[in-house]
């Protein structure tokens, strides 16, 4: 903010995760927006081990934080994209003729997810930005000049703009909905992710799962695995299709005994096998999704991240959609044409630019399981080699260079044309 001029809006952000923390520190780089971050833990903390930031949003993040420049500072070397190999998918349901039937040319960077939070957290502009913990909204109130939160713990706090970065179990949005549980509450996808590690000096020298990023493939399962540091991070997956879903009413995350995972893999081939064997404990996360939402924004509200789309993990995508709400809703309210008596407008176009995009990417993340299941209607008439083609040009979007600049020059033009309407309307 400028010194002595006072911001032109305060902003709340429930929820000091990937989505919350990438705003936060985009709009410490704005002049006049000043933002108070209210985490529900204790402390900022990242869950699980490693995510992958593919080209489109480690470019969002290098324009608006250079962060191939300073990432060394946080112990990580920045990617060089033309040597990064993809998976390699394996046929791999099948004791002997397991076997590699596509691998993606190019991939994502794997980033330890607390190195990423720490990165955006060293970017918040401490003149502007305030981080408060232990703070669990419970709801919220709009009202035509502000919006009040009210905590757990008994106190409120108000902004002229509240954002809804709380997850996929998101209060924002449950209050958003208020009424409506279709749309304010997750959704069991049908779908549980077992996530492991095991130490590389466990598995033997030849050990496939050694060879890189791997995605083993049969009916119905698949589990990826990938190298970070001294550990391999194994994850496992069940993918039952839509029509066989059941609701979930047991823990979210839980942490069980890798053998309820090993039984389902019993005949695949041995090193995935051994490679599950090798893990004593499995966090078991039922996968939740959001319902395509009508809506991403209400009075003075906004939801971005998991809160807004959380979908099916299947190609490392929901962390990046939520930079890129990040990125549009923060060049929007930082533009000179945002005003705190057009905030409505403005908030109509981060929902128009970035509610379909976001819904359409969730599709294509369930999609792309049911592939790696074999599971996708028409699919058995199509070759190893044409599933294989068909996913790499899947992710190639990801790989185009500018991260999410296109969709940006459509939201400025779309905001001033907006915001124009509204103020002839006011005026006449
Ligand atoms: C198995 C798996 C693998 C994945 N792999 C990838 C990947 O490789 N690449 C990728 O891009 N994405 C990946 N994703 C998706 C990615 O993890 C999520 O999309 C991302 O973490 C969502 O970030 P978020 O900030 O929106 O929500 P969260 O990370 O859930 O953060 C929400 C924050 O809000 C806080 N909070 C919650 N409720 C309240 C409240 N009422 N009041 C205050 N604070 C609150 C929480 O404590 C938390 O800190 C994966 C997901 C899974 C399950």
């Amino acid at each position: 903010m400028d010194s002595g001029s006072p911001a032109k809006f305060h902003i709340a952000i429930c929820g000091g995760g990937i989505a919350g923390f990438t705003l936060a520190s985009f709009l410490s780089k704005a002049s006049a927006v000043s933002v108070s971050v209210y985490e529900a833990k204790a402390e900022v903390r990242a869950i699980g081990a490693g995510i992958a930031v593919w080209k489109r949003y480690w470019d969002i993040l290098d324009e608006v934080h250079s962060i191939s420049q300073d990432c060394y500072q946080f112990g990580i070397k920045p990617p060089n994209w033309s040597s990064i190999r993809g998976p390699v998918l394996r046929k791999s349901d099948h004791l002997v003729t397991a076997h590699d039937f596509f691998g993606l040319t190019f991939g994502p960077h794997v980033l330890p997810r607390a190195v990423l939070l720490e990165f955006l957290s060293s970017k918040l502009n401490p003149a502007t930005c305030t981080v408060h913990t232990s703070k669990h909204l419970r709801a919220y109130a709009a009202s035509s000049s502000e919006v009040t939160l009210h905590f757990s713990d008994g106190t409120t706090a108000t902004a002229d703009l509240l954002i809804g970065a709380d997850g996929v179990h998101s209060r924002v949005r449950k209050t958003l909905f208020a009424g409506d549980s279709f749309y304010g509450e997750p959704r069991f996808s049908g779908q549980f992710a077992y996530r492991m590690s095991c130490p590389k000096e466990m598995l033997p020298p030849e050990h496939i799962g050694l060879s890189g990023f791997k995605i083993w493939c049969g009916t119905g399962r698949h589990v990826t695995s990938n190298s970070m540091g001294e550990q391999i991070q194994i994850t496992a997956y069940d993918n039952i299709p839509a029509d066989h879903r059941r609701a979930f009413d047991g823990a979210w995350v839980a942490d069980v005994p890798a053998s309820e995972i090993s039984r389902f893999f019993e005949g695949w081939e041995p090193d995935l096998v051994s490679l599950l064997g090798a893990t004593e404990r499995a966090s078991r996360w039922a996968i939740h999704v959001v319902e395509p939402l009508p809506t991403f924004v209400g009075a003075r509200t906004a939801l971005v991240g998991d809160a807004a789309h959380a979908m099916t993990p299947h190609q490392g995508l929901g962390g990046g959609q939520g930079m890129e709400d990040a990125f549009i809703l923060w060049k929007l309210l930082a533009h000179p044409v945002a005003q705190k008596e057009n905030l409505e407008a403005v908030l109509r176009v981060y929902d128009d630019i970035r509610r379909p995009f976001a819904q359409s990417v969730a599709e294509r993340s369930l999609k792309n399981g049911f592939i790696y299941g074999f599971l996708l209607p028409g699919y058995k008439e199509k070759t190893e080699e044409e599933i294989g083609i068909e996913l790499g040009q899947s992710c190639e979007w990801l790989m185009e260079d500018g991260g999410c600049e296109a969709e940006w020059e459509r939201a400025e033009k779309m905001l001033i044309h907006t915001v124009a309407v509204v103020e002839n309307r006011s005026l006449s």
